[in-house]
């Protein structure tokens, strides 16, 4: 930024000159460095871009007491932009009108065979939230929703504006003292979008919208998760003028469930089995997300043991195969014995085969499910 030029110098002008000054001083930069008078000359463009970005700059008084006082730094970013970024064509043409007067920018122009880029105008979004149940995840499903949005109105009809002839933007063509310029302005009449209303029911706004409650199919994919944001392209708010409609934003909202804990495209169940069950061996019965299972649960098992029902966890929401269910083995251990629990208790209490006795394959699998639980 340190080979910025100083604005004044830009100009042409001293320090301290007056605004009628500083405005006959670009006035002259602009018809010399004007781009219709200099085609194809990236350099004339840079001075009239520097030229329209120090007048921007000096022609109003609190930017300019900013750059007195603090020179660049005091106005880059403040809405000037900085030089050869902040200012785009359209910006400096429309200082012109200002500059040279004649209502409605009698000079200035895009350079010759520009584009004339037509806005359409585009509905709004609408953003809904719908809450779905682990179940209805797994299998995908189908909802029907009520939403309120802006549709175009019953009877309403629209042609295309008379004025630009549904271009969104109208040429004009006026003679200066540099000959015949042609100026590329957003049609006035229909405000660039092309259409006007042709019949306007009572009901209709001046877009010719109204609002109406419509109910909309949504199809949800398997697999989707909590906070996830599908898009239903063209089912927003209708766009002013006949334009295009915004889209409807679904955000995903699953329930937890009762028993199960998601996580990804698996789920986990805390199973807690008495000390008898995990010492002699069992049936037990899970819930799992359609209905539950028995799983058969080995003599000896450890509290921490992790068991799997595979491919009975979720899909991916982009199909890659299926989760799966892991269940968590508690042991519980039992509080409060009676007294005839406690004696045959204590009677095994020094049993030799009481004693904890983990086993190395038994640390690697503990190892195992710490970075399991880690990730
Ligand atoms: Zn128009």
């Amino acid at each position: 930024m340190s080979q910025k030029r100083d604005y004044y110098e830009v100009l042409g002008v001293s320090r301290n000159a007056t605004a009628p000054e500083i405005k006959k001083a670009y006035r002259k930069l602009a018809l010399k460095y004007h781009p219709d008078k200099n085609p194809d000359d990236t350099a004339a463009e840079d001075k009239f871009k520097e030229a329209a970005e120090a007048y921007e700059v000096l022609a109003n008084d609190q930017k300019k007491q900013r750059y007195d006082q603090f020179g660049h730094a005091g106005v880059d970013g403040s809405g000037g932009g900085g030089f050869g970024g902040g200012m785009d064509m359209d910006d400096i043409f429309s200082q012109f009108g200002d500059i040279f007067g004649g209502g409605g920018g009698g000079f200035g122009g895009r350079r010759g065979g520009g584009s004339t880029r037509q806005r359409t105008a585009r509905g709004t979004n609408l953003r809904v939230k719908i809450k779905l149940t682990l179940d209805e995840v797994a299998d995908g499903v189908k909802k029907k929703i009520r939403v309120n949005k802006l549709v175009n109105a019953t009877g309403v009809t629209f042609q295309d504006c008379s004025t630009c002839k549904g271009a969104g933007r109208v040429n004009r063509v006026t003679q200066t003292f540099l000959g015949a310029m042609q100026t590329a302005t957003t049609c006035p009449n229909c405000q660039g979008t092309g259409k006007i209303i042709d019949k306007k029911p009572s009901g209709a706004d001046a877009q010719g919208l109204e609002r109406k409650e419509e109910v909309i199919e949504l199809d949800i994919p398997s697999g989707v998760e909590d906070g996830m944001q599908l898009s239903v392209s063209g089912k927003g708010n209708a766009g002013p003028f006949d334009g295009i409609a915004g889209d409807l934003l679904v955000v995903i909202e699953v329930k937890e469930h009762d028993e199960l804990r998601r996580d990804g495209q698996n789920v986990h169940y805390e199973a807690f089995i008495n000390f008898a069950d995990a010492a002699l061996g069992a049936s037990i019965e899970v819930p799992t997300i359609k209905s539950r299972a028995r799983i058969k649960v080995e003599p000896g098992t450890q509290s921490g043991k992790m068991l799997r029902l595979k491919g009975k966890g979720l899909p991916s929401v982009q199909n890659y195969g299926t989760g799966d269910q892991f269940i968590h083995i508690n042991v519980w251990t039992p509080q409060n014995l009676s007294k005839e629990e406690q004696e045959v208790v204590e009677k095994f209490r020094d049993s030799e085969n009481f004693h904890p006795n983990p086993d190395g394959k038994e640390k690697g699998f503990f190892q195992r499910v710490k970075d399991m639980f880690s990730n």
